[in-house]
């Protein structure tokens, strides 16, 4: 009989009475011999134990020792130095399958050539660090510490999972290039955000998530893919157009108009109109004493920008009202109401409004949906993104979704079905019935029961946007 890691004794390097004995403070490994540059750390060392499972055909019982290998390890920066170990490893030989591979040693990755340690290290500082930051520390290339950190990633996907919302928001947000962003309406968290916005990326996300029968409503922007997504895999759900990316619309044609007029008049006003873009943005009743005399300076000189002003700020009232035919008489009013000067510019609000009706007024059904929350965040985490901290998206998603202390951790009170016990009388009677019958799920006898269990609904919105503002992200 032989265990599964049995004992070999190796007797190339005797320990010299003078070397720090237990150097790497790794019990799997015996250190030889000891060296140190103004840079690394030189460790000679052998495993104590190694595994002589086969990995070819699984037996672990009929091997022999054949040769011999030095591998070249990394192991936990020390003392400001990189550390390597070269571990001398016996090169076995499966006796069944004739094979040969290199022995299994505990705490070391051989593949990955590191200790086990310094690669969940490694991933560890891959949410706060570069990768060349940390490359550089260790000793090893920029490659291997992105796939060390995206297998690290992957542990911690399945360490935070994240409650399926009722509500579920898409949204977008441009690192670099367009990425899809899920949320938890109703939780104001995040709970996922894919490297891309591809309609297979959002597909596959949309079914991996664990009882997605339970999203009653989605709110996206109008973007089709999105749409196709959802209708293929959440037939059930509600799709509705989030009212911030309707009434946005409206603002982008202002906007053109804007410029427009700022382009024929370049000397004059082109600055000036630029300068007030975000006053324009804002809706004319948040506007205080002095910004609305700057606003109406500018709309008194330019009938046009005038008009396109009033359309922009007449389409909220769609949204004042309470039904869904109301809103479309509403937007019937608005669209009749487009001078003709201005037919262009606002040509897109037009087709996207008949485009996406039916999703647009899905909004006055039931509860008012919408995922304008998202905003400021969008906002926030641009800007961590382009000021040259060396973010790459994987790096800043990570940091965003697996910061423990951004975790919107709530109890989850659940009604579980549980079969009822049969009482003791019963027993008998119910062996009898499974003799002759297959007992039918609906004929058992069942009850409900309150069950409470810890939820994560992803990262808390206003917590992180807190930890951004306070630059300690
Ligand atoms: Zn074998």
């Amino acid at each position: 009989m032989s265990s599964a890691y049995p004992r070999l004794t190796i007797r190339l390097f005797r320990p010299k009475p003078s070397m720090p004995v237990n150097v790497l403070n790794l019990p799997g490994l015996r250190v030889l011999d000891f060296k140190e540059t103004d840079t690394d750390y030189h460790v000679k060392a052998a495993p104590t134990i190694v595994s002589k499972l086969c990995p070819h055909c699984g037996r672990s019982n009929e091997t022999v020792a054949h040769a011999q290998k030095t591998l070249f390890i990394r192991d936990l920066p020390s003392h400001g130095k990189s550390v390597a170990v070269h571990l001398d490893v016996p090169r076995l030989r499966c006796k069944p399958c004739g094979k040969t591979f290199t022995a299994a040693v505990p705490e070391v990755d051989t593949a990955r050539q590191m200790t086990e340690r310094l690669a969940k290290w490694v991933g560890r500082q891959g949410l706060e660090y570069t990768y060349a930051e940390i490359a550089k520390q260790v000793g090893i290339d920029e490659k291997t510490v992105r796939n060390v950190f995206d297998e690290y990633v992957a542990e911690l996907e399945k360490e935070f999972t994240r409650e399926t919302p009722v509500w579920l928001g898409i949204d977008e947000i441009k690192l670099g290039r367009f990425r899809a962003v899920f949320t938890n309406i109703q939780g104001r968290s995040l709970i996922d955000m894919l490297p891309d916005r591809y309609g297979t990326s959002i597909t596959s996300f949309l079914y991996s998530l664990p009882n997605k029968e339970r999203i009653t409503h989605v709110a996206t922007d109008m973007w089709r893919p999105y749409r196709i997504a959802v209708q293929q895999a959440l037939p059930n759900a509600k799709l509705v157009v989030d009212k911030f990316h309707v009434v946005s619309k409206a603002n982008a044609s202002f906007d053109a108009v804007r410029r427009s007029i700022g382009n024929q008049d370049k000397k004059r006003h082109s600055l000036g109109l630029k300068r007030a873009h975000k006053l324009f943005a804002k809706r004319q009743r948040d506007l205080d004493d002095e910004q609305h005399l700057t606003v109406s300076g500018w709309l008194n000189s330019f009938p046009l920008l005038a008009a396109a002003y009033d359309l922009k700020e007449r389409l909220y009232k769609v949204y004042e009202v309470e039904t869904k035919e109301e809103a479309w008489g509403e937007y019937l009013v608005w669209e009749a109401s487009i001078p003709e000067e201005l037919a262009k510019p606002f040509r897109p609000v037009k087709t996207a409004f008949r485009n996406w009706k039916t999703y647009i007024l899905n909004y006055f059904d039931d509860e008012r949906v919408t995922n304008a929350f998202t905003e400021s965040f969008n906002a926030k985490i641009r800007r961590v993104y382009r000021d040259g901290r060396g973010y790459t998206f994987e790096r800043l998603r990570a940091k965003v979704l697996f910061t423990d202390r951004l975790q919107k951790r709530v109890p989850i009170q659940e009604k579980v079905k549980v079969k009822k016990k049969p009482k003791f009388e019963e027993v008998g009677m119910a062996r009898m019935y499974l003799m002759t019958h297959l007992v039918c799920e609906e004929r058992a006898e069942y009850e409900i029961r309150t069950q409470t269990r810890q939820g994560n609904l992803g990262t808390d919105l206003s917590t992180l946007e807190a930890l951004l503002d306070s630059g300690q992200f």
